[in-house]
């Protein structure tokens, strides 16, 4: 009798099991369907790449993607609609940058630069001196002032071509066009050019943000990135002629701080309304292309999952909500203000997702989680296969939503194939003719399914107790 019982209750539960895993499928077939078929998220990256274009911070451009974005989140029918003021860096670009290699003969070959965001600007004359190239800060740190001073610092270490994972080929290099400026600082160089980071040979440069860290404003060297066929160029001219020099002009400025927002958009949960999933990316972008693929795709596919569970009618049982961070390039002041806003509140975010690395077909998910969380998500990878989905690893998540970091919730980023990213990341050719319809659909299609089943299943909420500490 009472194994009949235990027998029943097995074949209850796996009956329910296999109905909801059957659901599961069922509503994710959907989300495609409804993404691939009637989308909205393209024509939403028409308008802000086309009709806006690029958005830095504190731009005017930057204003009116709040608008139109807070319009378009309000016709969704959401529960609501706001936005969330932030103050922001105000950095504007100038005149266009102009710059030249000049052998000892005196001959002049004109190259492609363009200032790094927070740079200060040249002289306005510009800048000239000989150069000297080097691959890495312990290089520089090994010629030292009596090599450096007065002159113009080349960093030239490409992106490793090996690495499969482009980010971590960027990952690899990106200290330079950062820290290039500080450290050349240090041995008196009066200026810095970077080779772009970039994984092709073109010619055009890569802008991206620097820092002076705490130098003084007397101390601040202008820095700007080269492209890389000229940063190949200036590499060969040197080594043929160890005497030639660089000349560059540009006029860039840091403004005052200005008043901008986060925009923000939420359908309440039925069930458990104070769990709080969100989905975002981020809404300024820098000034050189439209930033359709950083971070306009990421934008629209997050605006698309909250519109695909109205188009669908799916009830969430808990808060959905879509968040278009502002400033993520040079200064991520609307991620920290959101998690700050959300600890204030008392919040509990038990999932974020980011999409920021491109509109490129998705491969999968990169997860910043407790193990016990890591093993459900791994669950649901079956789910994702039909659509080619099979990337689900550990790692990190997006900038914007790793401030909301907890014990017990779980960020993650949607992984787009990453292998032309780096031909259009930061430059003048990020533009809408770059993102191709279905891959930016489908990008939507899969973080609307992972969203669908963490608002199912919801969090562990109990850290897994291997990974805690006695
Ligand atoms: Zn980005």
């Amino acid at each position: 009798m009472k194994l009949s019982r235990t027998l029943l209750l097995v074949f209850v539960i796996s009956a329910i099991l296999q109905f909801q895993a059957q659901t599961d499928e069922a509503v994710i077939k959907d989300i495609y369907k409804t993404s691939l078929t009637n989308g909205n998220s393209y024509q939403w990256l028409d308008y802000l790449s086309n009709q806006i274009g690029g958005r830095l911070s504190g731009s005017y451009n930057a204003e009116l993607a709040v608008n139109y974005t807070k319009t378009e989140l309000e016709k969704l029918g959401l529960t609501k609609v706001w936005l969330q003021p932030v103050m922001v860096p105000k950095w504007v670009r100038g005149a266009k940058e102009y710059a030249y290699i000049e052998s000892s003969e005196g001959k002049t070959t004109t190259v492609n630069i363009c200032a790094l965001g927070g740079s200060v600007a040249t002289p306005g004359i510009g800048v000239k001196a000989e150069v000297v190239e080097v691959k890495s800060f312990e290089e520089l740190a090994t010629l030292g002032e009596a090599n450096i001073k007065g002159k113009i610092v080349f960093y030239n270490r490409p992106m490793q071509a090996d690495l499969i994972q482009t980010f971590q080929a960027y990952g690899g290099c990106v200290n330079q066009r950062y820290k290039g400026a500080v450290e050349a600082a240090k041995y008196g160089a009066t200026g810095v050019i970077v080779r772009s980071m970039n994984l092709r040979l073109d010619d055009l440069p890569h802008t991206g943000s620097m820092t002076y860290e705490d130098l003084p404003n007397d101390k601040r060297i202008p820095s700007a990135a080269i492209s890389t066929n000229d940063a190949e160029l200036l590499s060969s001219m040197l080594k043929l002629d160890t005497g030639a020099k660089f000349y560059f002009r540009q006029h860039c400025k840091q403004l005052k701080d200005v008043q901008s927002y986060n925009v923000i958009g939420e359908i309440k949960g039925s069930e458990y309304p104070d769990e709080i999933i969100t989905v975002g990316g981020h809404l300024d972008s820098w000034d050189l292309g439209d930033g359709s693929h950083d971070d306009g795709a990421g934008v629209v596919q997050s605006m698309e999952v909250l519109r695909l569970f109205k188009v669908l009618n799916i009830t969430p049982k808990r808060t959905i909500r879509v968040v278009l961070f502002m400033n993520e390039e040079n200064g991520l002041r609307g991620g920290k203000k959101y998690a700050e806003e959300a600890k204030t509140k008392g919040e509990n975010h038990i999932f974020a997702l980011e999409s920021d690395a491109g509109g490129f077909t998705p491969r999968g998910f990169s997860f910043d989680c407790n193990e016990a969380n890591f093993n459900q998500v791994l669950s649901w990878k079956p789910l994702f296969k039909p659509y080619l989905i099979h990337y689900f690893e550990k790692g990190g998540s997006g900038a914007d939503v790793g401030p909301l970091k907890s014990e017990t919730n779980v960020l993650a980023g949607l992984r787009p194939d990453s292998q032309r990213y780096f031909d259009h990341h930061h430059a003048s050719n990020d533009t809408f003719d770059a993102v191709n319809k279905r891959e930016l659909e489908l990008g939507a299609a899969t973080m609307t399914a992972l969203v669908y089943l963490y608002d199912t299943y919801g969090v562990n909420p109990i850290p897994n107790p291997s990974t805690l500490k006695d």
